[in-house]
């Protein structure tokens, strides 16, 4: 279950398959989207549910609104 937070496309997508699912990168961060925390262009955080996900996202984007994934999340 996680959360992306991409600043480049101002999308905020939960993965509730987390790593199973195709569009969630392996390994997992970049050097511009952290683990844990915002980098320059967003990062990835831990979301049980998408309550939660729109919880962290309205504290570190607030302008953006987190969505469940088109692919993992029905
Ligand atoms: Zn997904």
């Amino acid at each position: 279950m996680l959360l992306n937070i991409d600043k480049p496309t101002k999308q905020a997508i939960f993965h509730p398959l987390g790593a199973e699912c195709a569009h969630v990168p392996d390994p997992l961060g970049t050097e511009h989207e952290l683990i844990g925390r915002m980098g320059r262009d967003g990062g990835w955080f831990e979301a049980a549910t998408l309550a939660d996900a729109r919880a962290t996202t309205s504290r570190e984007a607030p302008v953006l609104e987190a969505q469940s994934c088109h692919y993992c999340g029905g």
